[in-house]
């Protein structure tokens, strides 16, 4: 009897071997749309040898998953992100040479930290979703973006590639992109998970950040794509953080990300992180990439080994092989594999693969592109209102340097789109000057390492002394300097926070010759500028501003647009003032997160560090003051209190300013308590009362409209002090919302939102704090 049963169990296991092999009734349930989704992933799973679902925990090649012809599963098709579409053909050092075959040309959007210098998630949110259609258009089905690590230090190589210094800033924009993506039905990718906050030694090093560290800075740009964005995926780090590497941290990959945050869809690995089996696979990595042949030509170059890349661990020889040593489970692998079926599912791709139709670089995703660029331009100095130019007044314009005719879109590395066509700045202001300016341009001098017949001492003179020349004739010299993404790139971190080699020296002499000398840096970050600054009137910051970056800057340097970009990082005055300084890059790969919380601004109010220019810091071509504030009581809930200060103010001649707050019994008692806070801040004047940002808008001068600061920037919570030992202080109570503003509101929008301001309006000439 018992021999009988066994036979038939044999029998039966053998039917559903050949139920497993065959191909599945269309009726099939997990090819039924009106299913939930569960159920969809569980009879999948149901039907797929082990063969077959251990084939798809690693890529097919470089840029996709493998797919299942027998049960139609579809391959995931991917392309880099997050700046544009890059190429999916191969590493960026392929397909950026110059020559390259097949290459995609796609809309070069402005650099992340552009984007994040525009405040504004809506535009935000707006080229996620271009990125998305042109991905559909292109027949593909993932971006590999946004990035959210922070900008840590100002000599990380991908610092262009983030958002910033600041987590809440990070979040809103990294979720606005998101949105933006999936939306459209495409799988976004949050990456690096967590703290790829250097470029050096990114394949070995071990980040060393306590708990309170992570959870307040690094981990809630990441936190807020899964629990309010809904992210789809999540790119795993290639560094190690607490000593294990990022792709086999369960720590990450498992209790933060899905027992805390509850993420739903799958970990891909960040290309070439993975250094074991079982560990990654237990951790909860659901797929390694690159996979099959490409990623094993790829692992056998030189200069991939020396960078100590790890890969094909996933492979499914090693995979199965572990299975059978029991080292992972059966229902590890349906649930790692599950994940990443279950977004297949969501996304709607396993429904309806993308086909390739739409199109690329149309005048909407143009539009998107130019309208960033514009944004994110800061005005960082103009004495003398040398901005805007007065068209009435200038005859000649001599653009200089080596940005001026060569259109820095974005840094180096994968992100680097290259687009159908891109603006230079000097092709943007030859473009707006019209015929009644003349517009020259010299080089000046050449981006370092960039041409070496130039980089002789005799052409370096000849260059200077021609750019001094045209300068001397012109009315106005525009300089345009920074960095290149040769210079500034994934892969190795800047060199220095000089200007390369050069431009200093470009500034000074043209700066003589030429009062009206206007700098205009082209950078993904802060550069140094104590060698020219004082001597020069006007100082713009454009970022990588993508294709549309020469129009963008042309259209503010003209007035045609008011500048109204501020600064998501903080610019400091020296490198030894970096909150890293001394701990960064680290020692013997050991990389200590000294600083804790205390980064950026957050430093320089703790330390009373002065920096250049505060986070948050931008002028605009408005003029306010105002002053003299005194807030009544005696005002209903929700009253105005209008407070006049004066005329000649604002857009219009006459315009008067009054503050409008909302009525709160706190205001008046917050008033009179001004002044000592005033004192405690600390230089920035933004964080200096001990906050931090928790609230962002725009402000956008426009005729007649009511002011209202977003909700959020009401919930403003104190930065915790670290107690004497250095353990972090409970989480104090929010403090009253003080409802009062003040210092010139072109300089810093941010401040007003961290008081909580309700209203600010301009009898003729308002302004709006949009969310
Ligand atoms: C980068 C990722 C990128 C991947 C694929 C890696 O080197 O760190 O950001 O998405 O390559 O190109």
């Amino acid at each position: 009897m018992r021999r009988f049963a066994c036979l038939i169990l044999i029998f039966l296991a053998s039917l559903s071997g050949v139920a497993q092999s065959q191909k599945p009734a269309e009726a099939a349930p997990y090819k039924n749309q009106t299913l939930p989704v569960e159920r969809r992933v569980q009879d999948l799973l149901g039907r797929m040898t082990l063969e077959e679902k251990v084939a798809m925990l690693s890529g097919a090649d470089w840029m996709q998953t493998v797919p299942n012809e027998r049960l139609g599963i579809p391959s995931i098709k991917m392309a880099d992100g997050p700046l544009g579409i890059r190429s999916w053909s191969g590493p960026s050092a392929q397909t950026n040479a110059a020559g390259a075959r097949a290459q995609i040309l796609t809309t070069s959007f402005p650099a992340s930290v552009a984007m994040a210098a525009t405040w504004d998630p809506e535009v935000v949110e707006a080229q996620g979703r271009a990125i998305a259609q042109e991905l559909k258009a292109l027949g593909r089905d993932m971006i590999l973006g946004p990035t959210v690590n922070i900008n840590r230090t100002p000599l990380w190589g991908r610092n262009f590639e983030g958002y910033g210094e600041d987590p809440y800033l990070t979040s809103r924009l990294g979720v606005a992109y998101i949105k933006g993506v999936q939306a459209e039905g495409v799988i976004a990718t949050v990456k690096h998970f967590a703290a790829n906050n250097q470029e050096f030694e990114r394949h070995r090093v071990n980040a060393k950040i306590d708990e309170r560290a992570l959870n307040e800075i690094y981990f809630p740009a990441f936190k807020a794509a899964v629990q309010e964005a809904g992210v789809w995926s999540v790119m795993s780090a290639y560094n190690r953080l607490n000593d294990l590497y990022c792709a086999e941290n369960p720590f990450l990959l498992t209790d933060v990300l899905r027992k805390q945050w509850g993420f739903k869809g799958f970990v891909v690995s960040d290309w070439g992180s993975t250094y074991s089996t079982a560990n990654t696979v237990n951790a909860g990595m659901d797929l390694e990439m690159p996979g099959g042949e490409p990623m094993k030509v790829w692992l056998q170059t030189p200069r991939v080994q020396a960078a100590g890349n790890g890969g094909g661990w996933l492979a499914s020889e090693k995979v199965l092989q572990e299975i059978s040593s029991g080292k992972i489970s059966r229902a590890t692998v349906d649930e790692n594999l599950g994940r990443m079926l279950r977004i297949m599912f969501i996304s709607g791709l396993f429904d309806k693969p993308h086909v390739a139709t739409g199109e690329v670089d149309t005048p909407e995703q143009q539009a998107v592109a130019r309208k960033a660029a514009t944004e994110s331009i800061v005005l960082l100095k103009n004495t003398g209102d040398l901005l805007p130019l007065n068209t009435s007044k200038i005859h000649s314009i001599v653009v200089i340097g080596p940005n001026a005719a060569v259109a820095r879109t974005g840094g180096g590395g994968s992100s680097l789109v290259r687009p159908k066509y891109s603006v230079t700045p000097l092709k943007g202001v030859q473009d707006r000057a019209g015929s009644q300016i003349q517009v020259s341009s010299v080089l000046g001098v050449s981006m370092e390492g960039e041409d070496q017949s130039k980089d002789t001492p005799a052409m370096r003179e000849q260059l200077l002394n021609e750019a001094v020349g045209a300068a001397g004739k012109a009315d106005v010299a525009i300089l345009v300097v920074g960095r290149s993404s040769a210079v500034e790139s994934e892969g190795f971190d800047i060199k220095s926070l000089d200007l390369p080699a050069g431009q200093d020296e470009l500034i000074q002499a043209v700066a003589k010759a030429n009062k009206n000398t206007i700098v205009v840096i082209n950078a993904g970050g802060p550069v140094l500028m104590d060698k020219w600054i004082a001597q020069i009137p006007a100082v713009l910051h454009m970022w990588y501003g993508g294709q549309e970056g020469g129009n963008a800057i042309a259209s503010v340097l003209f007035g045609d647009a008011n500048p109204s970009g501020k600064l998501p990082v903080s610019f400091v005055k020296r490198w030894e003032d970096s909150p890293a300084y001394g701990h960064y890059p680290g020692e013997n790969l050991q990389v200590e997160y000294a600083e804790g919380i205390y980064v950026g601004y957050r430093y320089f109010d703790k330390r009373h560090v002065e920096p250049l220019f505060p986070f948050g810091y931008g002028l605009s071509y408005t003029k306010f003051a105002y002053g003299d504030l005194r807030v009544s009581s005696s005002k209903k809930a929700g009253q105005p209190v209008e407070v006049p200060v004066g005329h000649g103010l604002g857009f219009e001649r006459d315009a008067e300013l009054a503050l409008e707050l909302a009525h709160d019994p706190r205001v008046e008692r917050a008033a009179t308590r001004h002044e000592d806070r005033r004192r405690e801040a600390g230089p920035t004047g933004i964080a200096g009362l001990g906050q931090e940002l928790a609230g962002i808008g725009r402000v956008v001068a426009r005729k007649e409209v009511r002011v209202r600061a977003p909700r959020d920037a009401r919930r403003h919570h104190r930065v915790r002090d670290l107690d004497d030992l250095g353990r972090p202080a409970q989480r104090r109570d929010p403090p009253p919302v003080d409802g009062l503003a003040e210092g010139a509101p072109h300089t810093n929008i941010v401040e007003w939102l961290l008081r909580g301001v309700e209203a600010v309006v301009l009898n003729r000439q308002r302004v709006v704090l949009a969310k």
